[in-house]
């Protein structure tokens, strides 16, 4: 969760940092030039390219002190493992392997280096994403910008956030809003469990994406900014609305963490056959998804239960 108080985008419309990068599809779009048929480029979780016929699928994230994380009550290697969590997620939600991880890292003076390449060499190991190059600046706040290369196993395309269509079953892989609760229990003085655990070293939930994609999921985004808000993202791009019955709150977490907290790293995943997903990830031996509810038609339609479900989470105030 962003140090700040997530700022609750609590419009119905996409604002701020969706509108800038609405801008920005639009002038890298224009010095591009035509894309090629297939590729996925700005505007998904990651994005998709023909390489001589193998498909990469990049994504890149950052992680600055003081924005994704308070150096006051987390550490150095804490920063350093969720930058390189937060990208190798972005793969995940397409279905995709990450390979390979390049990282940024800029430093203000005397910043304990070790530590800070310490967490995201220990992600490396977790995610199977060894860093294979990158880059060191001065800079004034810490600074962890990662961009990683992950591939895709057979020939199914990436399971982008745009294909759910009305009828979809929403699940979630798992309860949400530890993380923000965690880093309020790190601000209280406690320094350990497992609230703390998820804020610190969050998931990324990389087996379930595969499996989820060899299921044929038609949708998929990971939980970054705020379940409310990548929920709305997941259904602007696909086109519909939705409804959901039911919300998993993390135990200790309050309902607002669960929908405004952001950084679980959950995957919101839709599904014509909700069946054969759960038959899928327990057969991998993952947790059963937990079924939130179901996409409609109408795209001006997006509920909880019977009140209207505003876009709660972390926008960046860009643009
Ligand atoms: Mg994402």
């Amino acid at each position: 969760v962003a140090s700040p108080k997530p700022r609750p985008a609590a419009s119905s419309s996409p604002a701020g940092e969706d509108r800038a990068i609405g801008r920005l599809t639009q002038i890298m779009g224009r010095a591009a030039g035509p894309r090629p048929a297939g590729d996925l480029w700005i505007g998904d979780d990651a994005a998709v390219v023909d390489a001589a016929g193998q498909r990469l699928v990049l994504a890149t994230d950052a992680a600055v002190a003081g924005v994704h994380a308070d150096l006051a009550v987390v550490g150095l290697d804490d920063l350093g493992w969720k930058g390189l969590t937060a990208a190798v997620s972005d793969l995940g939600a397409m279905g995709a392997v990450p390979r390979w991880a390049l990282v940024t890292f800029g430093l203000p003076p005397r910043t304990d280096l070790d530590r800070l390449a310490g967490g995201v060499a220990e992600a490396s190991v977790a995610w199977a994403c060894p860093v294979v190059g990158g880059d060191l600046t001065t800079a004034d706040q810490v600074v962890v910008s990662v961009s990683v290369v992950g591939l895709l196993d057979g020939p199914r395309p990436a399971v982008t956030r745009a294909g759910a269509v009305g009828g979809d079953t929403l699940v979630v892989t798992g309860p949400l809003g530890a993380s923000a609760a965690g880093l309020r229990w790190l601000r209280a003085g406690v320094s350990d469990g497992p609230l703390v655990s998820a804020h610190r070293r969050p998931p990324a939930r990389l087996a379930a994406g595969q499996v989820a994609r060899a299921a044929d999921a038609t949708a998929m985004i990971d939980v970054s900014d705020g379940f409310s808000l990548d929920l709305h993202r997941l259904a602007d791009a696909s086109g519909v609305g939705f409804v959901l019955d039911d919300l998993p709150v993390a135990e200790g977490a309050t309902t607002d963490d669960a929908l405004g907290g952001g950084e679980d790293y959950e995957l919101i995943i839709a599904t014509g056959d909700p069946d054969a997903l759960a038959a899928a990830l327990a057969a991998a031996g993952l947790p059963a998804p937990f079924v939130l509810g179901r996409c409609v038609d109408d795209p001006a339609v997006r509920r909880l239960g019977r009140d209207d479900l505003p876009r709660l989470g972390w926008e960046h105030p860009i643009g």
